[in-house]
Parts: C-alpha cells; sequence; structure tokens
C-alpha cells in the first residue's frame, strides 16, 4: 500500500489543534501517514520503536471529522507512549526462550519446535496478549479522554463499528469475530469513557 506523509499544510486546523494539546504535555507529535487504501477502515500506530507514527487509511481519514482524527491520533499516541509495545516484545521473548528451552530438553527436531512454537505455545501466548491489548487499549482511551473531549473519541468508536461492520453482518461479528478479538467491545469502551475515573 503506497501513503504520504501529511504535514501542517495539509491539515492546518488538524495540526494547529493535535500540537497544541500535546505540547502541554511536552509530546512530540509524530509523524502522520495517509495510506491509500479506500477498502479498509483503519488507524494504526507502528510498532517500530524510535519510529513513531500514526496512519489512517484514506477511508478512515474521509468518514471521521477534524475533531474525531484529534480524538483518534490522542489514542493513538497514548498506546506510543505506553508499556504495551515493551510488554509484546517482552512476551515475544519469552515464547522464544521457553520453546528453545522445552526443544532443548527434549531434544526436538525442527519440525516439532516450530510446531510446538505454533501450536502449543501460541494460544496461551494469544490469551496473554489479548489480555494486556484490552488493558491498554482502555488505557490509550482515558489519554484521550484527559486530553481532549471525549465525545469526540465516542463518535469515532461509534463510526468504527458502523464503517467495520454493516448491520446485516452485527451478528455474525457479535458470534463469530467478538469471542476472538483482542479489542474490547464498542459498547465496553464507550461504557468506561463515561465513567469518570
Ligand atoms: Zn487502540
Amino acid at each position: 500500500m503506497t501513503y504520504k506523509v501529511i504535514t501542517k499544510k495539509d491539515y492546518p486546523k488538524f495540526f494547529i489543534v493535535l500540537e497544541k494539546i500535546l505540547k502541554k504535555s511536552n509530546i512530540e507529535t509524530p509523524r502522520m501517514k495517509l495510506e491509500k487504501d479506500d477498502k479498509h477502515f483503519n488507524v494504526k500506530s507502528s510498532m517500530i520503536p524510535f519510529s513513531n507514527s500514526i496512519t489512517y487509511t484514506s477511508r478512515a481519514w474521509k468518514i471521521f471529522n477534524d475533531k474525531e482524527r484529534i480524538a483518534v491520533a490522542l489514542h493513538e499516541i497514548g498506546h506510543i507512549n505506553s508499556k504495551f509495545r515493551i510488554l509484546i516484545y517482552l512476551s515475544f521473548f519469552i515464547l522464544f526462550l521457553l520453546t528453545s528451552i522445552i526443544s532443548f530438553y527434549f531434544s526436538l527436531s525442527v519440525f516439532f519446535t516450530i510446531l510446538l512454537f505454533l501450536v502449543f505455545l501460541r494460544f496461551p501466548f494469544m490469551a496473554i496478549i489479548s489480555y494486556i491489548s484490552q488493558v491498554y487499549e482502555f488505557k490509550a482511551d482515558k489519554f484521550s479522554k484527559e486530553k481532549y473531549n471525549k465525545k469526540y473519541l465516542k463518535s469515532a468508536i461509534k463510526k468504527t463499528l458502523n464503517e467495520k461492520f454493516h448491520p446485516n453482518l452485527r451478528i455474525i461479528y457479535l458470534l463469530l469475530v467478538k469471542p476472538f478479538c483482542i479489542h474490547p467491545s464498542i459498547k465496553e469502551r464507550i461504557y468506561k469513557l463515561d465513567l469518570d475515573c
């Protein structure tokens, strides 16, 4: 997918407000990227250390208004500023270490080592990742709420649900996707946003 880096020149309203909010907390504005993708509705922050960036797909960028773009950017900056990534890297490291120890102890062949890694350790590992992700998703929401009016994040979250899952597909989402989703539900997120803690 091709992307372009967007700047204050392209979207002054968005950048001026966001930079002002971040300046108060001494946080540098990450690089903002727009991915040419009119199919997927996504906003993500980079997982690469020391290369902070936030990427919006062109579809998400178009559907959000300026205030929602800011609220969502703050949510992603909440992720960047958290220990989320370190915990994910650490979990990966532990997983590798554990596989190597078991493989060495039982003198497993390469095939069984890979199988062990993929099948046996993947599930408990994914459960841990899923739990960590949920905790940090709420933390990122909280970060956005502390810095900007929460009503914009709320409307952005609602738009995300509508865009990602057509009403007719919502039942499929609830039955098949949600139980395996690493993100908490939209309802849970909105409920927590309304709690004044
Ligand atoms: Zn998030």
